[in-house]
């Protein structure tokens, strides 16, 4: 369901299976429906609920998102009606920042999000709760207390906002720590090259492209790192570590803006980024500000950048030519083709910082 055109609501819904497969999901299929308003009980109306069981059953799906946010009845109605897990795409995103956050500040920001997304689903999550606790004063426990579900849910409340407190003073207490870090900024011992973007721009396929031709025999410098960084290789044989970042939403709700910039931490600690747009989106030009804005509030605007100009297969040369005169740094590409890839590993190439020779440290 949705507010805008039927062609809005499909290039979301492809957003949304690009999200999901981030976060480690097939996606089998997709419905859309056209209603004037979401169904209270079930978000889908009756008919689409059961076209949407049959799929589930046709594809063996485990799980069904929902491209809005979901009140807590109508997931459990929806649930209900398909048989099987239900989330909506706020609790989607929240899942992937969660897999991307690595800082203790970064990780303490996505917490803080989870918490508060929790506490106003906390009555729909309570009933079951409530249940529980109902069995168990059937067992003999819980005795003089009354609405035994009453107080757990207020019990699990007033948890959450103390870790919630707790949380948001930490985080106040690691401002200074990350001021200094970004002041002994120092170059890297390997040259790091951050993929930044929107979700479905293109990242991970592009970085299968620079990484796949690329050597890798697993060497203990590299062995600890975790998996959304990869050792590639300039044409010269300079190594260097490329790391797909946390995609760029269209519409992240507000309450989900601080824990993405922390989650987005690696393209602050990069020596170069490459900023991957989708030049076959309808405002390519839009989304590159975006992504910049957000580069300067994390402190990254002064980190060299190329514009990856992605999927050129599938654009208007027009786009394509303005934004390549308008930009300084444009490398234009098809990580589905491969057209333009070795372009771009050659100004890859130009553009790290080589490491130092020992003859560079000798020479005043
Ligand atoms: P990410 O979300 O930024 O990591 O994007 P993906 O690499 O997952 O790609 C998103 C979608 O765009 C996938 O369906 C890709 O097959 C498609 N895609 C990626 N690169 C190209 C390209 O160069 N041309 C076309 N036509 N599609 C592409």
């Amino acid at each position: 369901w949705t507010e805008g055109t039927l062609e809005e609501a499909e290039n979301s819904l492809r957003e949304l299976a690009a999200l999901a497969e981030t976060a480690g999901s097939e996606v089998l299929d997709g419905i859309v429906q056209r209603r004037l308003k979401p169904d209270p009980a079930t978000y889908l109306g009756s008919g689409k609920a059961r076209e949407l069981r049959d799929i589930v059953a046709a594809t063996g799906a485990d799980t069904v998102i929902v491209d809005s946010e979901l009140a807590p009845s109508q997931r459990r109605g929806l649930e209900d009606v398909v048989k099987v897990k239900v989330i909506d795409r706020t609790g989607l995103i929240l899942d992937i920042f969660a897999q991307h956050a690595k800082s203790k500040e970064g990780k303490a920001q996505v917490e803080l999000a989870q918490l508060e997304y929790m506490l106003p689903r906390l009555r729909g999550w309570g009933e079951s709760l409530s249940r529980q606790a109902g069995g168990r004063a059937a067992a003999g426990e819980g005795i003089g207390s009354r609405g035994p579900g009453e107080t757990k849910i207020e019990l699990d409340r007033r948890r959450i906002r103390a870790r919630m407190a707790k949380l948001r003073r930490e985080i106040a207490a690691m401002k200074p720590a990350r001021e200094t870090k970004r002041l002994n900024r120092r170059r890297n011992a390997v040259p790091s090259v951050a993929i930044a973007g929107y979700t479905n721009a293109g990242k991970s396929s592009l970085l299968n492209r620079l990484t796949d031709a690329g050597v890798l025999v697993e060497n203990a410098l590299f062995a600890t790192l975790d998996p959304t960084v990869r050792r590639a290789q300039t044409p010269d044989g300079i190594g260097y570590t490329l790391s797909d970042t946390v995609g760029f939403v269209r519409s992240l709700p507000t309450q989900l803006v601080e824990a993405f910039r922390s989650t987005l931490e690696e393209v602050a600690d990069a020596d170069l980024i490459l900023h991957v747009v989708d030049a076959s989106h309808p405002d390519p030009e839009g989304q590159i500000r975006a992504v910049r804005q957000v580069f300067t509030d994390i402190d990254a605007q002064n980190i060299p950048e190329i514009i990856v100009l992605n999927k050129v297969d599938a654009a208007d040369p027009f786009v394509v030519e303005r934004i390549r005169q308008r930009e300084r740094s444009v490398v234009v590409v098809s990580a589905r083709t491969g057209e333009g890839i070795d372009r771009l590993r050659q100004r890859i190439s130009e553009s790290i910082p080589r490491p130092q020779t020992v003859l560079d440290l000798v020479v005043p």
